[in-house]
């Protein structure tokens, strides 16, 4: 029936039935993967908005689940269904309509991919600084939807701070354009923001103002091996006051990490192993000569005081792709260390080095032989790790619990940027009060009364 009342209303090569197409790589996203057997509706690749209008109208009228899709490269299971649902592919609305050099800005439908919005941006002389692992595949959609960080948020700030204008359907229908180009509206509530970050639990993300940045004109990358953590921010400090609004990452990997990438990957190592700490940073200025200058004296004098033990600067674009693919390696994680289970989360910088210590300690007090590997975005107060799950089967559920327990014993934050999906659903209290918790249930009432939108995530 309901099947059949979609297909009347916006055809048979927009909503297909599960048999007609292949269904399996909708199914996961890069860990995730959906219950053995789960019954669908279908798919539906809708061209336009009035398609997931229409779609979400009849869905919500008929009490048909919908479970929205972008480019599924997340990792906590957001866009995978987990209960009957129509599968909703943004994979046809690709679009990028519009960049305003004026007001520098970029109007994509949702189903545009990061990195086809990256190219067209800097081949309108601008740069959008939005930058991660999945770029290939991850779409502006679901890059909103799950509020998504990366590499250079500590300088461009996360999803949230990228996006001026959004247009979203709501579970009865109702398109909501709030396609705004300006920096300053302050008319009421920023609507939005609602949206960023909520994946796909209130609405679905169909068109997207993105703001630009002027391209930068020079990178400098240099990767430095220290001592211990808090050298790590010691040089933070230093990097800050050397190169302060061009500093665009600071990325920290541990040496397990960092063999996995350069050794483990089959890689030459650019820097001697066994160091304490591997620490990637980049500038990203206007000036090329004098970036490079200041980029050098501030490396030097770091190496001249002892802070740094080791370090090489990248002289040609491809030193720096090669420096960055050490950082990168987790893309490559299924071929050397897999299956794992990843870890993404938050305590304010200072404490990183103490929350891996506590994690460490309170896993291996558990599971003497399990493999770590840590590494982050420590300038944005983000850890990420993973533990590597053995032949014998892991007690999963239990490593979770553990290491969740220890970021809520800190205050910290379970999912610093990949989202809640259905993976994380039953930690959310340790970083989340009883009263956030209600507020989200109330706003999810408010927005979708029938439950039908992303059911079994988030809350
Ligand atoms: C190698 C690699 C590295 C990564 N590195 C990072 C990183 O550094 N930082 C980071 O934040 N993430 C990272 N990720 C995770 C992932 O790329 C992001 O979460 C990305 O934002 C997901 O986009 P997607 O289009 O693949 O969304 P999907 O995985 O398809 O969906 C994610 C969520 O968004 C919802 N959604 C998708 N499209 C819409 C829409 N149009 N409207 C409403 N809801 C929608 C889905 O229902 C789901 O809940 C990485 C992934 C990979 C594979």
């Amino acid at each position: 029936m309901g099947l059949n009342a979609l297909q009347q209303a916006v055809g048979k090569d927009i909503v297909r039935a599960p048999g007609e197409i292949d269904l399996a790589r909708h199914l996961k996203d890069l860990v995730q993967q959906a219950p053995a057997g789960i019954d669908l509706v279908g798919v539906a690749y809708p061209r336009t908005t009035r398609d997931v209008s229409d779609i979400l109208r009849i869905c919500n009228r008929e009490n048909i689940k919908v479970t929205p899709q972008g480019g599924l490269t997340g990792l906590v299971g957001g866009g995978v269904p987990v209960e009957r649902s129509l599968l909703l592919s943004m994979e046809r609305m690709r679009r990028i309509e519009e960049i305003d050099a004026e007001a520098a800005t970029m109007t994509v439908q949702a189903g545009a991919v990061l990195e086809a919005v990256q190219n067209a941006a800097s081949e309108a002389g601008f740069f959008f600084p939005l930058d991660l692992g999945g770029r290939g595949s991850a779409q502006i959609g679901g890059v909103v939807s799950t509020n998504a960080g990366g590499n250079r948020v500590l300088r461009y700030g996360m999803m949230r701070d990228l996006v001026l204008g959004l247009e979203v359907v709501l579970a009865d229908g109702t398109v909501v354009s709030s396609l705004n180009k300006m920096i300053k509206n302050n008319t009421g509530y920023d609507l939005k923001q609602l949206f960023i970050g909520s994946e796909g639990t209130l609405g679905v993300v169909t068109r997207a103002v993105l703001r630009l940045s002027p391209k930068p004109l020079s990178v400098c990358t240099a990767l430095c091996a220290v001592e211990d953590y808090a050298a790590v921010l010691a040089l933070l400090r230093q990097a800050r006051q050397g190169f302060g609004g061009a500093l665009s990452a600071f990325e920290a990997m541990w040496p397990e990490f960092y063999h996995i990438g350069t050794e483990g990957l089959g890689r030459q190592a650019p820097l001697a192993p066994g160091r304490g700490v591997y620490v990637l940073i980049e500038l990203m200025g206007a000036d090329p000569a004098a970036d490079a200058a200041r980029f050098e004296a501030v490396i030097g004098a770091a190496l001249e005081a002892g802070l740094i033990k080791d370090a090489v600067i990248a002289r040609s674009e491809r030193e720096t792709r090669s420096l960055w693919a050490i950082r990168e390696c987790p893309g490559e994680f299924p071929k050397v260390f897999w299956p794992q289970l990843a870890f993404d989360i938050s305590v304010p910088t200072g404490e990183i080095g103490d929350l891996k210590r506590d994690i460490e300690t309170a896993l291996r007090s558990r599971w003497p032989e399990i493999q770590l590997v840590f590494f982050g975005h420590v300038a944005d107060a983000n850890l990420h790790f993973s533990a590597k799950l053995d032949a014998d089967p892991m007690p999963e559920h239990e490593i979770d619990e553990v290491t969740y327990a220890a970021v809520g014993a800190r205050k910290g934050s379970i999912s610093a940027e990949h989202g809640i999906g259905f993976s994380k659903r039953l930690f959310l209290h340790y970083s989340r009060g009883p009263e956030e918790l209600e507020l989200m249930r109330t706003l999810k009432r408010a927005l979708d009364p029938n439950g039908i939108l992303n059911p079994g995530k988030v809350i």
